[in-house]
C-alpha cells in the first residue's frame, strides 16, 4: 500500500491529528509552521558511541515538539520555540555542509512536527551528493504511517521509548497513548531497517537504537518498556539507557520528578536489562546528568557562514 500523502493544509503529520492549516499560519498543538524552523546546528559528542565516534555526530536542532514534557532540557526551542525558520533548501544546504565538516552522520533532533519538510530536503541534498547516514532522533509520539514517508530517506532510527503506564505520560508529556503509539512508531521504523549494520570502527550505518530515560520514582515502568522489547523486538536490538535524567523546566512541580535519580534506580534498571536476557545496551556515567551538558541553543550554523560547536564524551 502506497505511504499515507501528508499535507500541511490539513495537518495529521503525528497522532495529535490537530486537522490545522499550517500553511494557512494555523497552529497546532506542537506550533510548527509551514517551513522547517530550527535552533542549532552543531557537532556532538555525547551521543551514544556507535552515534558519535570519533568525528562526532551533525546534529540539526529542530524547534518545537509534539510532547509537553515537564522536564524537558531542551525548552527553549520546544516549549519556548527559540529558533530561525530556514528554507527547505537552505535546509539541504545545512545538511551537506555538516557532511563537509566530516561528522559520521547527519542527525535530526526532534524532527517530527516537520517530517514532511525533512523528506523534501533529504531528497534534494541527496540529489546533490548527501551520502552519510540520516538519523531519525525523535520522541517516539510518531504516526508509523507517516513515518513510511522516510522509507529510504533515513538509515538510522533513534527514537525514544519513554513511558508505558498512560496515566504518567498524560501527567508527564501529555501524551495520551503514549505507550502503544510509540510502539507501533517503533515496529514500523524496524519494519523499514530490519538489520543493523556497523562499519569496521563500530560506528552504526543502519539500524535501530532505543533510548529510554530513567526517571526517578519509575522503575518499574522502565521494567514494563523493556519487557515489550525483548518480546517484541527480540533480545539483540539496541537499547540506550539515559542516567541523564535532572529536574528541569517545570520538573519541581511534581514530587517524584523533582530530583535526581539515586544510583540505586539505574542500576535496578541495567540489572533487569541483563536479568531478561537482553544483549545490547549502552549505559551513562552518573555526571551525565548535569545541565552542562544541554546544548547552547544559540543558532549557530543556521545561516551562512555561522559556527558550529563541540562537546566532551559522557559515556
Ligand atoms: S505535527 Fe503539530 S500541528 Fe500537526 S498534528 Fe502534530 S501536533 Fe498537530
Amino acid at each position: 500500500m502506497e505511504p499515507q500523502k501528508p499535507s500541511l493544509r490539513c495537518c495529521t503529520i503525528c497522532p495529535r491529528n490537530c486537522g490545522i492549516d499550517r500553511i494557512a499560519g494555523q497552529m497546532g498543538f506542537c506550533h510548527g509552521s509551514m517551513l522547517p524552523k530550527i535552533a542549532l546546528v552543531s557537532t556532538h559528542h555525547w551521543e551514544e558511541p556507535p552515534i558519535s565516534g570519533t568525528k562526532g555526530s551533525g546534529t540539526v536542532f529542530f524547534c518545537h515538539c509534539n510532547l509537553r514534557c515537564v522536564f524537558c532540557q531542551n525548552y527553549k526551542i520546544s516549549a519556548e520555540g527559540f529558533g530561525k525558520t530556514v528554507s527547505i533548501e537552505r535546509l539541504s544546504e545545512i545538511f551537506l555542509n555538516q557532511q563537509d565538516k566530516g561528522v559520521h552522520n547527519i542527525n535530526l533532533v526532534s524532527p517530527t512536527q516537520f517530517i514532511v519538510q525533512i523528506a523534501s530536503a533529504l531528497c534534494l541534498a541527496k540529489n546533490n551528493g548527501l551520502k552519510i547516514p540520516v538519523v531519525y532522533n525523535s520522541n517516539g509520539y510518531e504516526s508509523a504511517e507517516m513515518l513510511k514517508i522516510l522509507n529510504g530517506l533515513v538509515d538510522i532510527y533513534l527514537p525514544d521509548f519513554k513511558y508505558w503506564d498512560d496515566e504518567i505520560a498524560i501527567a508527564y508529556s501529555e501524551a495520551p497513548r503514549y505507550a502503544s503509539i510509540a510502539a507501533q512508531a517503533i515496529l514500523e521504523m524496524r519494519r523499514q531497517l530490519p538489520q543493523d549494520v556497523f562499519d569496521t570502527e563500530g560506528i552504526l550505518q543502519k539500524g535501530l537504537l532505543l533510548r529510554h530515560l530513567v526517571l526517578p520514582s519509575h522503575f518499574l515502568d522502565s521494567f514494563k518498556i523493556l519487557d515489550w522489547i525483548k518480546a517484541s523486538l527480540g533480545i539483540d536490538t539496541y537499547v540506550s539507557l539515559l542516567r541523564q535524567y535532572t529536574p528541569m523546566h517545570q520538573a519541581n512541580t511534581i514530587k517524584a520528578l523533582s530530583r535526581r535519580l539515586t544510583t540505586f534506580e539505574y542500576e535496578k534498571v541495567t540489572e533487569y536489562f541483563l536479568n531478561i536476557g537482553l544483549k545490547n545496551g549502552f549505559c551513562q556515567s552518573k555526571r551525565s546528568a548535569a545541565q552542562e551538558y544541554t546544548p547552547i541553543f544559540n543558532l549557530a550554523g543556521v545561516e551562512k557562514n555561522s559556527s558550529n560547536t563541540k562537546g566532551e564524551n559522557v559515556w
